[in-house]
């Protein structure tokens, strides 16, 4: 069965509405969201609420928890910060309810879920292989999907070493058997990778493979809203770089 799935979305609705598109015509049948569905990006409230109904499993991630004011927000950036602030005052009632239920940190049958990392779900970048390599040596999970770095790549573990690898674009990879694997499913709303365009990750539980899906969408049309609503230049500059 095709699972989509989702991390980092950070209010970007253009960008969510793409994703689920791409995923319908690529037959993903379950919808799953590693966290950060708010912070930054101009549509907080619409982007719970559309994705809500439609997931098999949801995390909440370390912009959620300082949104919902669970985390000090002075452990961000300026810009950061100043887009928190604002997405706070804007969370309506029942979208912060549903954030307040999710944890970190979930197993989906069988595959260990985490927003940030298997030793510390919230908070921790694996974006280098000794992070990786703590990471097999700390927690067991033959499979773990995580987000939170915004850069799609995957790392492979045979019980010795830790192995990287890039994730090719719209290209299914096999999960070896006998491997372990740590996959980051890249970000929904703002890429980090230098591609502009949003990212996610098609996991095939009987095929063992994943692929990593590239869907443009209208970057100009979230710009114009951020302007808009006073969220800071830096944030909506850098969604055209994928920065
Ligand atoms: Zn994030």
């Amino acid at each position: 069965m095709r699972h989509a799935i989702l991390s980092d979305v950070h209010g970007n609705l253009e960008a969510l509405e793409a994703v689920l598109e791409d995923a319908r015509q690529q037959g993903a049948r379950r919808l799953l969201c590693l966290g950060d569905f708010v912070g930054y990006g101009p549509d907080p409230n619409a982007c719970v609420e559309t994705l809500r109904p439609q997931l098999s499993a949801a995390l909440v991630g370390n912009h959620d928890l300082a949104a919902l004011g669970r985390l000090d927000a002075r452990r961000f950036n300026l810009f950061a910060r100043a887009a928190l602030e604002w997405t706070r005052e804007q969370l309506s009632a029942t979208v912060r309810a549903y954030l307040e239920r999710l944890k970190p940190r979930e197993e989906f049958e069988g595959v260990l879920l985490v927003h940030a990392s298997p030793q510390d779900p919230v908070a921790e970048y694996i974006l280098d292989w000794e992070t990786a390599d703590d990471n097999f040596r700390a927690a067991e999970f033959s499979l773990c999907l995580f987000g939170h770095t915004h850069v799609p790549v995957r790392f492979a573990h045979d019980g010795h070493r830790t192995y990287v690898f890039p994730l090719p674009v719209n290209t299914p990879v096999r999960l070896e058997a006998g491997f372990r694997h740590l996959v980051n499913v890249g970000s929904v709303g703002q890429p980090r990778d230098g591609d502009p365009r949003a990212a996610y990750v098609l996991w095939d539980s009987e095929e063992a493979t994943v692929e990593l899906r590239r869907v443009p969408y209208p970057v100009e049309a979230v710009q114009v809203k951020m302007q808009r609503k006073g969220l800071p230049r830096p944030l909506w500059e850098r969604l055209a770089e994928g920065r």
